[in-house]
């Protein structure tokens, strides 16, 4: 079977994921989640004319020359407005966040006064406006502040509630079970017997999913045998995407397809143009009333996380319906690359984006049991297949590690 192109792999996982239901969430739950709905808002910012500084509230006219001396009538605090308007030479005390009263035009700073008694005397000229932020000067009531798909930020959610809103309409979270296999698997942090490994991908990919905005749901270690695999398998009915790491390729106890399908998932089996992660497959089930993706990852954990930021998370970011799913971007290389073979290649690197245009570095060995260069990179530079080799400057796609 012809190996399939990434992009024509990650199309196929991609074409019929659309986005999933919105939750309402409160604005203290809001941040990192996918805005499900625009907000517009429901009020004027600032809500009345407001006083930028401490000072004192006049009409401009009256201090056209200086000093001029003003009867001071009131007081305007932040929460504690002026109860009346402004007459012919007359001053109202008012400090920041104050609502400017009616027939004033100006706030004088402070610093340009001197006050005596019931009276102020204004040391410098304002022109009409000075210090006053108007009604409406930051956003107006019913203007489209965020639109949908949006990943919130903490300022998004800082001026949701600054237009009105308590809660937000959010995408729920794609539920994603993750599902080990192997008989040599034990759990990190327990003592390892002769023949055995610490089953690190679970832990990988779960944080993957976290970090892509899904909620990981961790099924266990399943055996290399139809029987334990089908348990587990039957624990992920509630999931979005129920994705496996072992078990992917062609070998004796590769049983993670055949047990899938028994559990009525449809597979396509891609064998992938990709270094490293050939053996991927993907596929989906109707269960929980649901479709189901069934995403098989490889084994081997740098293939299994890389193969993860390649399709996993553009996939969740599908079910997020997110406006910007988490794309590459384009950096110089800082030197040269060897020619490729017939598949597209995922070089561990460093990005640097301090630049412009931004540069990057893949690491010469790129040995895909190197678990530590994994760790150290903070991206994946895409060299397109049957790539000639390429010299420092060329642009390149990078995906970003981290999102
Ligand atoms: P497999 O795809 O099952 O043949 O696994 C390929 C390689 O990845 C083998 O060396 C496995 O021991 C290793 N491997 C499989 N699953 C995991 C896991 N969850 N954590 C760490 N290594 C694994
Ligand atoms: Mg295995």
């Amino acid at each position: 079977m012809a190996l399939l192109p990434v992009s024509v792999a990650l199309q196929r996982i991609l074409e019929n994921a659309t986005t999933l239901n919105a939750e309402t969430v409160d604005l203290l739950h809001a941040h990192g989640r996918t805005l499900a709905s625009p907000v517009i808002s429901k009020v004027d910012n600032p809500p009345f004319d407001a006083s930028a500084m401490d000072g004192y509230a006049v009409r401009a006219d009256d201090i056209a020359s200086v000093p001029a001396t003003l009867n001071v009538v009131g007081e305007s605090g932040a929460g504690h407005p002026f109860d009346g308007s402004l007459g012919k030479s007359e001053a109202v005390r008012i400090f920041t966040g104050g609502r400017v009263p009616d027939d004033a035009d100006a706030v004088v700073i402070q610093e340009n006064t001197t006050a005596s008694g019931p009276t102020v005397t204004v040391l410098e000229t304002a022109k009409c406006g000075a210090n006053i932020r108007p009604k409406g000067q930051d956003f107006a009531k019913d203007e489209r502040l965020i639109e949908r798909g949006r990943l919130l930020t903490a300022r998004d959610v800082l001026i949701s509630a600054s237009c009105g809103y308590g809660e937000l309409s959010v995408v729920r979270k794609p539920v994603v079970a993750i599902l080990s296999s192997g008989d040599e698997l034990v759990t990190p942090g327990k003592p390892l017997a002769l023949g055995q490994i610490s089953g690190s991908n679970a832990y990988g990919l779960a944080s993957v999913v976290e970090m892509a905005g899904g909620k990981a749901h961790f099924l266990g270690i399943a055996r290399d045998s139809l029987a334990s695999l089908e348990e587990f398998i039957s624990a992920a009915d509630d999931a979005d995407v129920l994705v496996t790491s072992g078990g992917a390729s062609v070998g004796d106890h590769d049983l993670v397809r055949p047990a899938l399908e028994n559990a009525g998932a449809k597979l396509d089996f891609y064998k992938i143009a990709m270094r490293p992660g050939k053996p991927l497959f993907f596929g989906s089930r109707h269960v929980g009333g649901k479709l189901q993706y069934c995403l098989g990852l490889p084994g081997n954990p740098v293939a299994a996380m890389i193969c993860a930021r390649v399709f996993l998370v553009p996939l969740i970011g599908r079910l997020l319906g997110l406006e910007k799913p988490f794309q590459a971007i384009d950096a110089a290389l800082t030197g040269p690359v060897p020619a490729n073979g017939p598949r597209e290649h995922y070089m561990r690197g460093l990005l640097d984006v301090s630049t412009s245009p931004a540069r990057v570095t893949p690491f010469t060995n790129q040995d895909s049991g190197l678990v530590k260069s994994l760790q150290r990179a903070n991206c994946l530079v895409v060299i397109p297949a049957d790539a000639p080799s390429l010299h420092a400057g060329t642009t390149v796609k990078v995906l970003r590690l981290d999102i």
